[in-house]
């Protein structure tokens, strides 16, 4: 199911909806657009997380750390303010990165923060993240790093008016240098 960057529809929306509903189970929304579903019995939590798969949710273990931990705001087509796309672009973003990463010899378990906007406004907070990108123009970014896993601390601008196309070559030699310098 495709539910990143807090975005729950159709079956999925329908299992959530029913499984809170059977139980009365406590939720709580995030920062980081996540439900935390709470106080669940043990005992009743094979069914719950049954009735969440057939929905199409998928466990927590299930999903790519990338996936799991990156954020962007609605941007186009929500957002008057939006000059590119996040939400709608930022999961195809995460798979070349992870593909990038792969093929420069990290481990599945390599992961960072990622954020993505469509403006400078930063609905995402994309200044915090490890990897940051704002949008600048079509298609194009800014893009910022060195924040912190935590968000406690500011990243700063790396790079004006890079290309989606241009995304592997220019990640390229900064992995590389994380790599071999970390
Ligand atoms: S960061 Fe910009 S494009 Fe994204 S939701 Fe905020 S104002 Fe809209």
């Amino acid at each position: 199911m495709d539910a990143q960057n807090g975005r729950i529809k159709g079956e999925a929306k329908k299992a959530l909806r029913a499984v809170i509903e059977k139980y009365g189970i406590p939720v709580t929304i995030t920062a980081n657009q996540n439900l935390i579903l709470q106080e669940i019995e043990p005992a009743a939590k094979p069914d719950v997380l049954a009735m969440l798969a057939a929905g199409g949710i998928r466990d927590v273990a299930e999903w790519d750390s990338l996936e799991r931990t990156s954020m962007a705001c609605p941007a186009l087509p929500l957002c008057g303010l939006a000059v590119t796309e996040a939400e709608r672009g930022l999961p195809d973003i995460n798979v070349r990165i992870r593909a990038l990463l792969t093929k420069l010899g990290f481990g599945a378990d390599t992961t960072f923060i990622v954020r993505m906007t469509g403006c400078p406004n930063g609905c995402a907070r994309p200044y915090m993240a490890e990897l940051g990108f704002v949008g600048d123009g079509p298609n194009s970014y800014q893009v910022y790093i060195g924040g912190n896993p935590n968000q406690t601390r500011l990243s700063e601008l790396y790079a004006d008016r890079v290309k989606v196309k241009d995304l592997e070559a220019f990640l390229e030699p900064i992995f590389v240098h994380y790599r071999d310098n970390r």
